[in-house]
């Protein structure tokens, strides 16, 4: 390494020297004089007076840049001079004749010295450009390791580097993430906390002959942490972290994941006790299949994995931790005792898991004091220990943009809103009618939403588009988690959901595009109902589909016969229509309502739930007979 270095900063010198004798060769040859060592600038009158005392020898005229060169004395004592030549002077070739000096003319080549010119004014430039560009190369090839992504074909074989892995090697306490830095997680951290003790004192359960285990498998959602955990278990430990993805592994040429693989299991070797982190595992672990097109490079480095779980000596003390987030992918030979046998689910926080990250992240901005986190937590269920770190980011930028010090609870909110539909955004100016038009939908929504025993309470309606291109939302928060939907539940869901185009409906006698994505929702809802809950008349109790992907959403594959799926889309159809006839209902019979909450949305653009609430139960007659709220 060293050696290369010193190579290659003794090449650079030589290049920037070749540089610099290029420049001043080519210099030299256009301007000849620069040779001379003085010039002297003389006024035109002065060289007229040496002329008319004989002194001048030898003249010079260039009639490229009009200037006159001329010397006096000869020999030794020769001086060179220069003037600029008096336009029109018709008398001077006499003069000088007169006084015995020796002129010339010289009519510049300008073809030659055009490109002269061309190559010193252009071509140095771009010969220093080439020469800091490729001194950037060297510096960011050096910065990658010589195993670099810019590795190329020929390079791929040539470097030392060939199925060198890029394990990023941090230490362990460096990266300062320990299990207090994640909040909830509490069942994942226990099952870690095996891990980390043995790495602390890998002596303790050889003796006793226990083996601990050399793999764990972190599976979850996007953004629950995995990536976090395994860093602080690291922490936890005060090994080294060796981390790298498993598209890592995945090379252009068969064999070189392989040796990838092979390389950061040696690394492991000399550094352990310690940690191989393979974030996002399912890039190489795939499941292996027989069809035609499968991947030599990507099973090579699969088996290349799994010999090297077999092989390493864990008395040491190595634990490959891997995390994905589709763990159906992943080969059954990755999963067997010995390799990643323990399976560590990190789901979605629960209302306490999201009220605990949003502390461990507020703890790190400047916030006002009384500030309620528990609101937040409750009006983002589903959202990811990543979404309630940007939350609070996002709150942060805004106290910034407002001008302000700390974050307000107005920031907090206000975020979640950017964060669950986007900013607001401004270019966006509906029509009047447009207006009126979501503003009857959001309430319509909102109104379905409170005549409903078991939903929760409407906490804000707004009308203020968003780039996500809502052009509105009502906000419903739960009191408090649960975990069980009942069918009932489920479709007084689809009712709140069709609320927006019943209320569209009722009023204009139309519809707009405005309810695509409750559309969307409701669909989805209903075809799971029959699909996977079994909560249709007609199926019961029957699996009709398989979720895709249990941790990416992406719906659910239908295992049924084509026949059956036909009967599956009538019975969706009647659900989502159930729903439909019960919104329109519910807004028929609410329709005073519905106008003047409408209006008053028009007019504000954003509502609290608690506004929608006063005016909605205000008893003017037309109140509606509120139900008794769910136990
Ligand atoms: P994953 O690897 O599961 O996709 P990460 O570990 O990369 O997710 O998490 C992304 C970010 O989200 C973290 O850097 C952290 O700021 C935040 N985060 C996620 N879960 C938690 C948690 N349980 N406690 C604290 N912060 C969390
Ligand atoms: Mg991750
Ligand atoms: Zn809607």
């Amino acid at each position: 390494m060293d050696m290369n270095d010193n190579k290659r900063r003794r090449s650079m010198l030589l290049y920037i020297l070749i540089a610099i004798v290029a420049y001043l060769a080519i210099s030299q040859t256009l301007y000849p004089n620069l040779r001379a060592t003085q010039i002297e600038q003389v006024t035109y009158s002065q060289f007229l007076e040496m002329v008319d005392n004989d002194q001048v020898e030898k003249v010079d005229l260039n009639t490229g840049d009009n200037t006159l060169q001329f010397t006096t004395g000869e020999g030794e004592s020769e001086k060179h001079y220069e003037t600029t030549m008096w336009p029109y002077d018709d008398t001077l070739i006499q003069r000088l004749e007169e006084h015995g000096a020796d002129a010339n003319a010289t009519i510049p080549d300008t073809s030659g010295d055009l490109w002269l010119m061309l190559l010193v004014s252009y071509g140095l430039p771009i010969l220093v450009f080439l020469g800091i560009g490729w001194w950037l190369n060297r510096r960011m090839k050096k910065a990658m390791g010589d195993d670099g992504p810019s590795m190329n074909f020929g390079g791929g074989f040539g470097g030392g580097g060939l199925g060198k892995s890029n394990a990023k090697e941090i230490k362990g306490e460096e990266t300062g993430v320990t299990f207090k830095d994640v909040a909830g997680q509490d069942e994942a951290k226990e099952s870690l906390q095996e891990i980390v003790s043995f790495l602390k004192n890998p002596d303790k359960y050889t003796e006793i002959g226990a083996r601990c285990p050399r793999g764990a498998l972190l599976v979850g959602p996007p953004g629950t942490g995995k990536t976090l955990l395994a860093k602080a278990v690291a922490g936890e430990a005060g090994v080294t972290f060796f981390q790298i993805a498993g598209s890592a592994f995945v090379e252009m040429f068969v064999g070189r994941g392989a040796a990838k693989v092979r390389d950061l299991f040696k690394q492991a070797n000399e550094k352990a006790p310690c940690i191989i982190f393979i974030d996002e595992i399912d890039a190489v672990g795939k499941r292996r299949d027989t069809s035609l097109s499968s991947n030599d490079e990507r099973e090579q480095t699969l088996n290349q994995l799994l010999s090297e779980m077999d092989g390493f000596d864990n008395h040491k003390g190595i634990v490959v931790l891997a995390a994905t987030n589709r763990p159906e992918t992943l080969d059954q030979a990755l999963l067997r005792p010995g390799r990643f046998d323990r399976r560590i689910p990190v789901e979605l926080p629960d209302l306490a898991g999201r009220e605990a990250i949003l502390k461990i992240h507020a703890d790190d901005v400047k916030m006002e004091s009384g500030i309620d986190l528990g609101v937040i937590a409750r009006s983002t269920p589903g959202a990811s220990g990543a979404d309630l770190a940007n939350i609070i980011n996002e709150a942060a930028l805004r106290a910034v943009r407002m001008g302000r010090r700390r974050v307000t609870q107005e920031d907090l909110l206000e975020s979640v809103d950017v964060v669950i539909a986007g900013e607001k955004k401004k270019s966006t100016v509906l029509s009047p009618h447009e207006k009126e038009v979501v503003s009857y939908h959001e309430t319509g929504h909102a109104i379905v939403a409170a005549m409903q025993k078991g939903s929760a309470p409407v906490s804000k309606i707004t009308i203020v588009p968003r780039t996500s291109g809502a052009l509105g939302f009502t906000m419903q928060v739960e009191e408090d988690e649960h975990f069980l939907t009942t069918r009932q539940e489920a479709k007084d869901k689809i009712a709140v959901l069709c609320g927006g185009r019943a209320a569209e409906e009722l009023i204009f006698g139309e519809m707009t595009t405005g309810a695509s994505n409750d559309i969307e929702k409701a669909t989805q809802l209903a075809r799971a109902m029959v699909t996977q809950y079994g909560m249709s008349d007609k199926f019961g109790m029957v699996q009709l589909g398989q979720p895709a992907s249990r941790y990416l959403g992406g719906g659910s594959q239908l295992t049924c016969s084509e026949g059956t799926a036909q009967e599956i889309d009538a019975e969706v159809q009647a659900l989502v229509e159930e729903g439909h006839q019960s919104a329109l209902t519910t807004l028929r019979e609410n329709r005073f309502k519905l106008h003047e909450i409408a209006h008053y949305l028009q007019r504000k653009e954003t509502i609290t739930g608690e506004e929608f609430m006063n005016i909605l139960t205000r008893d003017d007659g037309f109140a509606p007979k509120m139900p008794t709220p769910a136990e």
